[in-house]
């Protein structure tokens, strides 16, 4: 292979693999996975809320209930002095009696309040389940866009790293000096450094060269410069007057 077959076939096979990479990574499997990532972020962020209020709630139902076990304890006691039968004075029973009976309606107030906790905390449960379905749901569904990504994606790369290995080849077929002015041609002009002469036009930036230019091209060196867009310049096939 002469070196402007090379040179040209090289550049070619890098805006192959630029091409594929890029549909490697704009992949529509690829974007719905971050998608949904991000939603699956968002639910579980309302999992967590869904989570501190069932404990709030829960938290709320101990403390009632403690309150209310303390409240029973005291009725209890109480009920105990009336029934020892030590009291006689009639007063301090009365007072006792009161008492009980202030005490057992603060014990129903605290089980109303268990009760109406309770409510809440089912509600707050089902809603918590709900979420938690979602987010499993969706685990379900980033597997699945997974597997297929890796599927097209690993036919993608199986073609780069083919396409990487036959590049190799190319440019190990080309004069180091201008496989380091491609290579810097490469860097500085978007990936594209070399323009093939088609007619009188440079084939990257299409622009009419000189017929000077064009003369001494078609003679002298069959790889040139492009005096526009300066980029390496290819004659492929030598026109002979
Ligand atoms: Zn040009």
């Amino acid at each position: 292979m002469d070196q402007p077959t090379a040179l040209v076939a090289l550049s070619d096979k890098d805006l192959e693999i630029t091409r594929a990479t890029k549909r490697l990574d704009e992949l529509p499997e690829k974007h719905a996975i971050l998608e949904l990532r991000h939603k699956l972020r968002e639910v579980e962020g309302l999992a967590e809320k869904a989570a501190q209020y069932v404990g709030g709630l829960e938290a709320a139902i101990r403390r009632a209930e403690d309150e209310a076990a303390m409240i029973s304890a005291k009725i209890v006691a109480e009920q105990a002095k009336v029934d020892s039968g030590a009291i006689d004075n009639h007063k301090e029973l009365q007072g006792l009696s009161r008492e009980i009976d202030s005490l057992s309606r603060q014990k129903d107030k605290k089980e109303n309040e268990v009760l109406a906790v309770m409510e809440k905390l089912e509600a707050g449960k089902a809603q918590a389940e709900k979420i938690a379905e979602t987010i499993a749901k969706g685990r379900v569904k980033e597997q699945q866009l997974i597997a297929r990504f890796q599927e097209v994606g690993s036919e993608l790369q199986r073609d780069i790293d083919r396409m990487q290995r036959e590049r190799i080849s190319l440019a190990g077929a080309l004069d180091p000096a201008l496989l380091a002015r491609y290579e810097a041609l490469r860097a500085s002009k978007h990936g594209l450094a070399v323009g093939v002469l088609q007619g009188s036009m440079c084939g990257a930036c299409r622009i009419d060269l000189p017929a000077g230019r064009i003369q001494a091209l078609n003679e002298g060196d069959p790889i040139g410069e492009c005096p526009s867009c300066h980029r390496l310049l290819v004659v492929l096939h030598r026109e002979h007057s």
